[in-house]
């Protein structure tokens, strides 16, 4: 099974590292019970329309304080809790807590604002997943409209034929589809028309390559996203350079410190209230 998998090819890739193992399954350990204690919270980092610089989505972005670890980044417990099989509950975690904020946040009149929240392939290949999100939409009364997914090609490219199905039934909802870091994997801008998306994610990879190899590819991947119907979001800008440039070539939005850090929800609520356009 995927479990023993798992285990049998963290030793196998480099057995007299016991102790990495132990970290490993201490993390395990301690992640497992880290929603029950109250040790995760998400943060929301702005995406801006890049035509009238207003925040027009946030993206939820996992944390977890471990009281016995301290804070811990996504890109180490993440793998663990999908290796372990814990990513399907902090998976619907953060969903839900996703949701509910955007419940929040059109309480509030923000009512444009898009919450973007990142899908394990592991997750998105679960049988109950389509129903996970209808519940959680239909329970805080919020719009299929107001959320968007944010997977990687290599979830959906593990079973082509099943991921269209389950993609068809959330976009059938009214759910927006997003691309996460294209340009890591195998990109081929072929898949651009094979999956029922929205949204391209060019990854921050993308972004800061384009100061030295210049502009042709992004330039490219817009040109075939916007004859395909679909947006593009840059991530990772980091420089008025970056922001001009992509604007330039036509990107439609864009993430990155430039504008913000990944905030807390009150936080970002504060800046919605002040300052609604970043540009
Ligand atoms: P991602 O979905 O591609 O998220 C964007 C990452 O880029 C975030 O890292 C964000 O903080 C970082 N970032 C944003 N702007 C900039 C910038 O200008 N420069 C640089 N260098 N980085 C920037 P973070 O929060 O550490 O998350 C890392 C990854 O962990 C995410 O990448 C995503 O793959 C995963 N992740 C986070 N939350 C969740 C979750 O709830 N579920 C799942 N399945 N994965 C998650
Ligand atoms: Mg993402
Ligand atoms: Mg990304
Ligand atoms: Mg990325």
């Amino acid at each position: 099974d995927a479990k023993r998998h798992g285990r049998q090819q963290l030793r196998a890739y480099n057995p007299a590292r016991q102790a990495d193992v132990t970290a490993h399954q201490r993390l395990e350990t301690h992640l497992e019970r880290a929603a029950d204690r109250g040790e995760l919270h998400l943060a929301y980092q702005p995406i801006v329309d890049l035509g009238s610089g207003r925040i027009v989505a946030a993206e939820a972005l996992l944390r977890w304080t471990s009281a016995d670890l301290g804070r811990v980044p996504p890109t180490q417990f993440i793998p663990v809790a999908e290796e372990r099989g814990l990513i399907g509950d902090l998976g619907l975690w953060a969903l839900n807590a996703a949701i509910r904020q955007a419940r929040a946040w059109r309480d509030q009149g923000h009512t444009h604002l898009r919450v973007n929240v990142n899908v394990s392939p592991l997750q998105f290949g679960h049988g109950d997943f389509v129903q996970h999100v209808q519940r959680a939409l239909d329970q805080h009364g919020v719009p299929p409209a107001a959320l968007a997914l944010e997977l990687t090609e290599g979830a959906l490219i593990r079973d082509v034929h099943a991921s269209n199905d389950t993609l068809r039934r959330l976009r059938a909802l009214g759910v927006c589809i997003a691309l996460d870091d294209f340009g890591t994997g195998y990109s081929s801008l072929s898949y651009l028309q094979a999956l029922p998306v929205d949204d391209v994610k060019l990854d921050k990879s993308f972004v800061s390559a384009m100061t030295q190899s210049g502009p042709a590819l992004v330039e490219a991947i817009v040109r075939v996203a916007h004859h395909l119907g679909l947006s593009v979001v840059a991530e990772g800008v980091e420089t008025p350079t970056h922001r001009d440039d992509l604007r330039a070539l036509g990107t439609d939005r864009a993430q990155g410190f430039l504008f913000a850090r990944p905030l807390d929800a009150e936080d970002l609520t504060a800046r919605l209230a002040v300052t609604p356009a970043l540009l």
